[in-house]
């Protein structure tokens, strides 16, 4: 591990201050990803801003527009288990409770599940090239181990997907990401927060490097009536997901007024399809419906070899998920059961 300097400043104003002034410095809250980053020297960075005793960063409260907001402090494990989060978007509790283990989601802030990295094995490996960890290394991934990796939004340098369960929960409510620099304040659509590799899949965000995530707003209209959220992976605890759905329908009788679906584990980022979405409605909450609409989110998607079932994974998957929202059936991620 390399040598870096710790400071933990008494204000948002002073932690802006020490991230602006050191381009290798990182912000630390609960250290569920950079401390296994750093440990495998991968992130490498001089100085480590805790913002920890930061304050007013650890609250829910209600938004004057009749949403929830939550500070960038508050523990996975405390947004899940808020009883407020858990009657009106149980879609977010539900995406949040099948990720990680009780004891990361007990660690894990929700500005650091945002800011969290890609799982990708060569990421991981500073033995092997890797343009997301240095750039112009190569992607070894295209014609290496790839059964992780995405089958949308890809582009020729990057293939990695964006590991966060809890992502795309907040992408199918259509959240808004609060933050502060140097530059004052500004709010992101979650749609606009995380990028696609392009040509520079070292940066995951549009967060500028001084740039401090303060909170995620919820809309008011919560989906708590038809929502799911469908995770498939290799083992039903402590897994990524091969792919995973967060599903969230309005209906009128057994008509789709709104539908919303976002995908998780085949993009660098929570992948939604407008024209997709935009197919369900007024049409009936029938399966024919929703195999049109995945049909429609996977007319671009493109497999690497290992990970080629993904293609057919997601298109099940979607199906399934709207299924569940429309039925108000939602999968449950506690008792570990697939229905
Ligand atoms: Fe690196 Fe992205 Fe390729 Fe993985 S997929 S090896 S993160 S460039």
């Amino acid at each position: 591990m390399n040598r870096f300097t710790y400071t933990r400043p008494g204000d948002m104003a002073a932690a802006v201050r020490e991230v602006a002034a050191e381009p290798a410095a990182r912000i630390i809250a609960g250290g569920t990803n950079l401390v296994d980053l750093m440990k495998y020297n991968v992130e490498r960075p001089a100085r480590l801003v805790d913002i920890t005793r930061l304050p007013g960063l650890d609250t829910i409260e209600p938004t004057p527009s009749g949403g929830i907001r939550i500070g960038a402090l508050v523990t996975n494990s405390a947004v899940a288990y808020d009883e407020r989060i858990g009657r009106r978007y149980p879609l977010l509790a539900s995406a949040i409770l099948a990720g990680a283990s009780p004891q990361l989601r007990n660690a894990a802030s929700t500005g650091g599940n945002l800011l969290q990295r890609t799982r990708c094995y060569y990421f991981y490996d500073p033995g092997t090239g890797c343009n997301k960890r240095k750039p112009g290394s190569g992607c070894p991934a295209k014609a290496g181990l790839n059964r992780i990796h995405a089958i949308l939004g890809t582009s020729e340098h990057c293939i990695a997907t964006h590991p966060s369960d809890m992502c795309v929960g907040l992408a199918a409510l259509e959240a808004t990401v609060r933050a502060t620099g140097s530059n004052g304040d500004r709010t992101i659509p979650f749609e606009d927060f995380h990028r696609l590799p392009g040509d520079h899949p070292e940066i995951d965000t549009t967060l500028a490097h001084d740039e401090i995530i303060t909170a995620v707003d919820l809309p008011p209209e919560d989906f708590s009536a038809h929502h799911t959220y469908l995770k498939l992976r290799d083992r039903l605890s402590y897994a990524f997901a091969l792919v995973s759905v967060a599903a969230a329908l309005e209906l009128d009788g057994d008509r789709i007024k709104t539908a919303r679906f976002a995908l998780g584990g085949v993009a660098h980022k929570p992948w939604r399809d407008a024209m997709a979405e935009q197919s369900l409605r007024d049409r009936p909450a029938s399966t024919d419906s929703f195999a049109q609409a995945a049909d429609i989110a996977l007319t671009d998607a493109k497999g690497y070899g290992h990970n080629d079932f993904k293609i057919s994974l997601a298109r099940q998957a979607i199906v399934r998920a709207l299924a569940q929202a429309a039925a108000g059936t939602p999968q449950s991620q506690t008792d570990k059961r697939i229905r």
